[in-house]
Order: structure tokens, then sequence, then C-alpha cells
């Protein structure tokens, strides 16, 4: 039988740079595979059902929920968010080495049921860049920047309880630091 794959669970802030630094990090590590969560929010433009989610509807999404399929769920921004437990089970046990990218309330479940599991938390190199570079995307008004800052702030708090926090200043830097800490974990 093969060894079972490792789970890391990554969370950071909107507007932290976390998505860019998955990218680079799956485009050099193909034997990390992301894990699809399931979703009620509606798709962007360009985000296709089965590859960026598993777009589900609300009432479908509230069965799977009660018959206990989620290893993690939460709300956020008045969406449901979770992982199938059957989805990670199957692939940790072929051996693969799974990344989910998801938010704190969940990560801090995932830890709770597999303590094995390797939470990493993505931190702004400070509170003012996280708020100029939310700013920066130009596109919402005042009260959605307050709320996301206010959402960020509780997310950096839960972050102490995270295996590892990463500073991203420099994308560089701080992708050399994620591909250690993977590379450790991976081979331990
Ligand atoms: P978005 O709607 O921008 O794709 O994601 C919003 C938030 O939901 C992000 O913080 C993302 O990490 C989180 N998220 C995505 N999938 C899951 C999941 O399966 N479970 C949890 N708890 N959060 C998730």
């Amino acid at each position: 039988m093969k060894e079972n794959g490792k789970l890391f669970v990554i969370s950071g802030s909107s507007g932290v740079g976390k998505g860019t630094l998955l990218k680079e990090l799956l485009y050099q590590h193909p034997d990390l595979k992301l894990s699809i969560s399931a979703t009620t929010r509606k798709p962007r433009p360009g985000e296709l059902d089965g590859v960026n989610y598993f777009f589900t509807k609300k009432e479908d999404f509230e069965l799977a929920v009660k018959n206990g399929e989620f290893l993690e769920w939460a709300e956020f921004n008045g969406n449901y968010y979770g992982t199938k437990e059957a989805y990670v089970r199957k692939k940790l046990s072929e051996g693969k080495n799974l990344i989910l990218e998801i938010e704190t309330r969940g990560a801090l479940q995932i830890k709770e049921k597999l303590p094995d599991s390797i939470l990493i938390f993505i931190l702004p190199p400070s509170y003012e860049e996280l708020e100029h570079r939310l700013r920066g995307r130009n596109t919402e008004d005042e009260e959605t920047i307050q709320n996301r800052l206010k959402e960020a702030n509780r997310e950096i708090e839960c972050s102490k309880q995270y295996d590892y926090r990463v500073v991203n200043d420099d994308i560089k830097r701080a992708l050399a630091e994620l591909e250690t800490i993977i590379n450790e974990n991976i081979n331990k």
C-alpha cells in the first residue's frame, strides 16, 4: 500500500498575494495537488465547475452538511465553502500531497480532525501595506474595504494557532520560504 500524502492548508487575508504565491508554488511542484472545494457562490467570469470549485446549490450544500460529508466548512461573505471528506481521504490515500486554500475557521477544523495537517498562513508585511494593497484594487467602496480589513485582522489573530506564518514582503523570498516548509514536511 502507498504511503499517505501530506495535507497542507494555506490561508491568508485577501490582498496578501496568496493567489500569486500558490500559482507559482503549484507550477514548480507538480507533486502538489490543489484541492477543489464546494461553494454556493456564483462562478466569476472564466471560472469553471469542477476546476475552480464545485459550484453547488445552497440546498444541496446544506444537505451535504447534514449528511456529515464535509471535513470542514464555513460561511464567508454570505456564501458557504467546504471541503468534502471523501475527496481528501481518497487523494491522501493515493499518496497525493494536497493543498487546501481555505479561510481560517475551516483550517482550524481541519487541524482538529487531522492533527498531522500542516497549517501555513500568509501575512502581509504590515497592516498599512495590506490596507494599501486593498485600496489599490480600486474596485470597492469604503464599507467593503473596512469589512475586508476587519476580517483580515480577525484572520491574522487566528493565524497564531497555525504551524507556520510566512510574510509576503517579497514574492521570491516568500516563495522560497514556502518551498522550504513544504519540502521539509514532505520528506518527514
Ligand atoms: P473566493 O470566493 O474569493 O474564491 O474565496 C473566498 C474565501 O473562501 C477565501 O478566503 C478562500 O480561501 C475561502 N475558501 C475557499 N474554499 C474553501 C473551503 O473549502 N473551505 C473554507 N473554509 N474556505 C474556503
